[in-house]
Formats: C-alpha cells, structure tokens, sequence
C-alpha cells in the first residue's frame, strides 16, 4: 500500500516513518483531545484534576445542547488548522482517512447504534466558490471507517454570513433557520444520527443540526469533527 499512500506527515506533509501520522516538529505542536472532557461536547477541562466520566462542563449544564454527544480529534491551532486545511484541498484523501480512523477508535461508542453519517451542509453558492465541502468527506470516510450509512440529511436553505467576528448572540440568531431536511421525516424518526464538521468552535452550527433532525424524530444526535477551538471549564462560581 505505501505506493498509494506514502508516508506525509498529515499536517505539512513533511517525510514520516511507516508507523507515524506526524513528524516529529508537528507532533509536538498538535493537542489530541484527551481526557478530562465534558460528557456533552467533548471538550478538554482546562485543569487536569481527577474528575468522574459522567461530568459535564459549566456551559452545557447551564443550557442543555440539543446533541447527546460531540467529540473531536484535536485541539485547534495553527498546526491542527492545517491538517482541516488539507482535508479541504482534498487532494489528498489519505489526511481525512486517518482523521477518520482515528476518531472511530478513540471515540467507539460516539458511533452506538448510529444509522447515518450525516454532514453538516454548505450554502451552493458557496459550494460553487469553493467546490467541495469538507464536512461531506469527513463524513463520507467515517461513515467508511465505522460501516455506517452516509446520507445527506440535511440543507441549507439560507446563506449565514461567517460567524467569524459574531458573538455567540449574534452568530445564534445568524445561523437560527439556516438548515432543514432535505428528506421526508420517515427516513429519520426512530433513527441515530452522527452530524460531521471539520471544526467545532461554539458548536452552535452543530446545535442547530441537532435541532433540525431532533424536531424531525431522531433520536440521538453525535457530533463529531476534526478540531475543536474551546476548552471547558468547571465549578464557575
Ligand atoms: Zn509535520
Ligand atoms: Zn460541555
């Protein structure tokens, strides 16, 4: 298989050893999300005091998330953004291949009884621009991993402008509407979803997902996606 897939470091596709994903510089410059996380979204506490499986962090006790459960591979940084960068390029599909890999094993029961991998979709206009969506060969490669169906489940109806700059108010009422169904609700009533992304920041976009397919009858919705901006925090008083 090596002449298929040569061993590129998944990050600045620098030369690696057979057994490795990450040079050596890159390997110590990537997070892989570990624990203590919160059970919800899956976010690294930021202290690494002993804590209970069960625990969740402030912000998803304070206002329960839609999904059941987020999880992603890495911390975002300069480093890890570029390894969602090259998944973007889709030039090279050995990147998101990995990252798939490694988030099924890593994470086995975000994938318990799930019947579709679903991605989280982009306006066409943008699909145009830019010519793929990376949530759609993440989600293609884990549904690939896990055996699991991919399915479109869902579209977006109305263009949001980039939630970059928003606050979590703002970047709400900007994404609030934005998806629904792009199938009749007899596909997903009774059903598991995991909903794909490449990068979970607020994790309202995936929130909103999980609205969409909850209010259409599914009963668990998982997140999963590449990196993850925030940390979690615990025991504000
Ligand atoms: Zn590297
Ligand atoms: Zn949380």
């Amino acid at each position: 298989m090596n002449w298929l897939f040569p061993h590129k470091c998944i990050a600045c596709s620098g030369e690696v050893d057979e057994q490795s994903t990450l040079c050596a510089r890159c390997f110590t410059e990537i997070t892989f999300i570990d624990y203590p996380i919160c059970r919800v979204c899956g976010r690294m506490f930021e202290s690494q005091e002993s804590y209970d499986q069960d625990e969740v962090c402030d912000n998803c006790a304070k206002t329960q998330p839609h999904f059941d459960m987020a999880r992603s591979l890495m911390q975002h940084n300069s480093c890890s953004r570029r390894v969602v960068m090259r998944i973007k390029k889709a030039t090279d599909y050995s990147v998101v291949k990995i990252c798939a890999e490694r988030i099924h094993m890593r994470y086995p029961r975000l994938f318990d009884n799930i019947d579709y991998s679903v991605p989280v979709p982009s306006h066409w206009t943008r699909l145009i621009r830019r010519g793929n969506n990376p949530p759609d060969i993440i989600a293609l490669k884990l549904a690939d991993v896990s055996g699991i169906e991919y399915r479109r489940l869902l579209k977006r109806v109305r263009r949001t402008e980039y939630q970059k700059d928003k606050s979590a108010a703002e970047r709400r009422i900007n994404i609030e509407g934005a998806f629904v169904c792009s199938c009749d609700n007899s596909v997903i009533v009774g059903k598991n979803v995991l909903v794909v992304d490449d990068v979970m920041t607020t994790g309202i976009t995936l929130n909103e997902c999980a609205k969409v397919l909850k209010a259409a009858g599914a009963v668990t919705v998982n997140c999963a996606t590449i990196t993850s901006t925030r940390q979690s925090y615990r025991g504000a008083k």
